[in-house]
C-alpha cells in the first residue's frame, strides 16, 4: 500500500491525500489552500479562467493523475471528511464519473452553500455513507468515525487493507458540543493502528481564554444580559454549535434572534439530521431579508422556502426600533454596514466577534466599528484539538508512527509526541506502507 500527501504536509488547509494498492486508489479530501506559496492568504480568483493542466502546472490543484474531469478516470473513489473549503474547495474539478462518498450533513450543508457561492463543489456522484457502517472500495474497508469539530457532521476515517490500519484523523476538538466522541475514541480506541495522519492545527497557536463551547455560550448570555443595544454577533452560518451557543445565550436572557436568509436556509437544511436545531419558525427567531438571499432561494425554485420565512420575517426598521431585545448573528458585509447605519443610536451596542481571527486582520471590521465608538469583543474557541488533547489521542491510539498534516508545525510533532515514531513527509511525497 502507498500513501502520498499531495498537500497539506506544511499547511493548514488544501489537505489531499492519496492511498492506493495495485488495484484501487482513493483520495480523501481535496480543499482550498488558505495560503499561497509565499504564505499570503489565497486567492481563489487565481484559480479563474484557467484549464485543469494550467492549474495543475502552476501547483494550483495537486498533481494527482486519473482524479480530475477530462482525464482517464483511474481513482475510484474520494472521501469527505467534513463540509469546510479547506478540504472540499476543489471539489468541483473532480471526474464526474468519480463517487465521492459524505455524510448527510456535509452533503446538506454543500448543497446549500452551493446556491450561495459562485464556486459550487458541484458534486455529480454524491454518496451518502451510512454512520458507523464500513464500506468497501476496492482493496479498501473504509469506516467513517464521527468526530466533534466546527463542521457539522465531520468525521475521521479509519481505513484498512493489505494488512494495514491507516487512520486520518481529518479536523476535530474535545471541546465542542459533540466532545463524548473525542472521549469514546479515547476510552475504546482503535487497536493496531500502524499510521496515524493527525491534524495539528493548534500547534503554534495560542489557545484563547475560552477553551470550550460552554464557556463561549456562558460569555455571550453575560454580554446579552441587561444590554441596552443590539448585539451583533459575527460568527459563521455554518458553525451549527456556535449557533446554538447564540441561541441558548439568547433565550435564556429573552432576546430575539435575528438570523438572515441563508442562515436559515442552513439551518433548515439540516432539520433532518437533527430535530434540535434552532429554525425560522422558532418563537423567539426572526428572519431578515436580504436582497441577494432572496433572490438566490427565489432563482432556484425555493420560492415555497421564502414564503414560509415570511411568517417570521422581521422589517429592518423593527430591528432598530426593537434593537434593546436583538441578537443579531451577523458576517462583516454590505448588509451588515446597511443595518448598522440604520440604528439610530449606537451608543451600548455589543459586537462580538466569534469566528477565527484570522479572517478578522485584513477585513477592516474593527476600524468600521471604532468610527461609531464600538468595540469589538472576541468570543471564540477553536474548531481544533489542544495540544493537551492531541497528546492524549495519540497516547490512547498508540499509533506505530505519526504522520503530520494540516499544521504549519510538522516539524514540532516528534518533540510533543515524544513517545511515538514521527514521519514527516514532503508534499507529494510516495511512503510505501511496510
Ligand atoms: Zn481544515
Amino acid at each position: 500500500m502507498k500513501l502520498i500527501i499531495h498537500r497539506g504536509t506544511k499547511e493548514i488547509g488544501g489537505n489531499c491525500v492519496e492511498l492506493s494498492t495495485e488495484n484501487t486508489r482513493v483520495v480523501i479530501d481535496l480543499g482550498m489552500p488558505l495560503v499561497d506559496a509565499r504564505g499570503e492568504p489565497f486567492d481563489s480568483r487565481e484559480l479563474e479562467d484557467k484549464s485543469i493542466p494550467e492549474l495543475v502546472d502552476e501547483r494550483l490543484l495537486p498533481n494527482v493523475p486519473g482524479l480530475y474531469a477530462g482525464e482517464d478516470k483511474t481513482v475510484d473513489a474520494v472521501l469527505l471528511s467534513h463540509s469546510h473549503q479547506d478540504h472540499y474547495g476543489l471539489f468541483r474539478y473532480i471526474n464526474p464519473e468519480i463517487p465521492v462518498y459524505m455524510t448527510e450533513g456535509a452533503q446538506a450543508l454543500i448543497n446549500a452553500s452551493d446556491l450561495f457561492i459562485p464556486t459550487k463543489a458541484n458534486i455529480q456522484k454524491p454518496i451518502v455513507f451510512e454512520k458507523r457502517k464500513s464500506l468497501t472500495i476496492g482493496d479498501f474497508t473504509v469506516a467513517p468515525r464521527l468526530v466533534d469539530h466546527s463542521a457539522f457532521d465531520a468525521v475521521a476515517f479509519l481505513i484498512e487493507g493489505k494488512d494495514k490500519k491507516i487512520f486520518y484523523s481529518g479536523d476535530f476538538r474535545c471541546s465542542g458540543r459533540k466532545r463524548k466522541l473525542f472521549e469514546h475514541m479515547i476510552n475504546h480506541p482503535v487497536k493496531d493502528i500502524d499510521y496515524l495522519l493527525l491534524e495539528g492545527s493548534m500547534l503554534g497557536r495560542v489557545e484563547g481564554p475560552y477553551p470550550n463551547e460552554e464557556s463561549v455560550e456562558q460569555k455571550l448570555e453575560s454580554t446579552f444580559k441587561n444590554k441596552q443595544n443590539i448585539a451583533f454577533v459575527f460568527c459563521s452560518s455554518q458553525n451549527i454549535d456556535r449557533i446554538v451557543s447564540i441561541y441558548k445565550a439568547a433565550k435564556h436572557t429573552g432576546q430575539t434572534i435575528v438570523i438572515d436568509l441563508y442562515t436559515a436556509y442552513i439551518l433548515d437544511s439540516l432539520k433532518c439530521i437533527s430535530r434540535r436545531l434552532p429554525q425560522y419558525f422558532w418563537r423567539d427567531i426572526r428572519v431578515i431579508y436580504f436582497k441577494y438571499h432572496a433572490k438566490t432561494l427565489a432563482d432556484n425554485d425555493l420560492l415555497n422556502f421564502l414564503y414560509k420565512c415570511n411568517k417570521n420575517k422581521i422589517e429592518k426598521v423593527d430591528v432598530n426600533r426593537d434593537r434593546k431585545n436583538i441578537v443579531m448573528i451577523t458576517r462583516d458585509n454590505y448588509d451588515f454596514t446597511k443595518i448598522l447605519d440604520n440604528i439610530d443610536n449606537a451608543s451600548g451596542v455589543k459586537a462580538i466577534y466569534s469566528m477565527w481571527e484570522g479572517y478578522l486582520e485584513k477585513s477592516g471590521l474593527e476600524e468600521k466599528l471604532r468610527q461609531r465608538e464600538i468595540q469589538l469583543e472576541r468570543v471564540h474557541t477553536s474548531g481544533h484539538a489542544t495540544k493537551q488533547d492531541l497528546k492524549r489521542f495519540v497516547e490512547a491510539m498508540k499509533p506505530g508512527c505519526l504522520i503530520p498534516i494540516h499544521t504549519f508545525y510538522p516539524q514540532d510533532y516528534q518533540g510533543l509526541f515524544f513517545d511515538t515514531p514521527v514521519r514527516q513527509l514532503e508534499d507529494g511525497e510516495m511512503l510505501v506502507l511496510k
